[in-house]
């Protein structure tokens, strides 16, 4: 068990609960940057009594806490990701995959002389598109 999930938990009295447990547990080995709806589908049979409130709610304690982050895509629903070293990510337009990218010089991107004035507390880089397996099958489909 996690003594990153119990300290955190503690400092901010939260009981440590088997579903809240079992959310923190399946995120962390997780790499599809699962939504909370697949989250809650994959840990009801186990836990019958599991809300999506529950794993919603959940999931945004641990997010606030710095032990899990948050893959914002505008205009769809919050994906999580059990990563929270700095990362960017590739997003499938069609499957809705999502590629964890590290890369050092996303990391270091220079502020756009335009954004003078604005101070900068972060930035994160999504490149959108066709994960491999997709832009096969869309070749595949045009040319039948
Ligand atoms: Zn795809
Ligand atoms: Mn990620």
């Amino acid at each position: 068990m996690s003594t990153e999930l119990k300290d955190a938990l503690r400092s901010r009295r939260i009981p440590l609960t088997h579903q809240r447990l079992a959310v923190y547990q399946l995120l962390k080995k997780s790499r599809a940057h699962p939504s909370a709806e697949t989250l809650h589908r994959q840990l009801k049979g186990r836990y019958p009594s599991l809300s999506l409130a529950t794993v919603y709610k959940t999931l945004q304690t641990f997010e606030k806490l710095g032990l899990i982050s948050l893959v914002n895509i505008p205009h769809a629903q919050a994906r999580y990701d059990g990563i929270t070293e700095r990362h960017h990510h590739a997003i499938c337009q069609s499957c809705g995959c999502i590629v964890d990218l590290f890369d050092a010089r996303l990391d270091d991107l220079p502020v756009p002389a335009a954004a003078a004035g604005f101070k900068v507390t972060s930035h994160s880089v999504h490149f959108r598109g066709l994960c491999a397996r997709c832009s096969k099958t869309s070749r595949a489909r045009r040319k039948s």
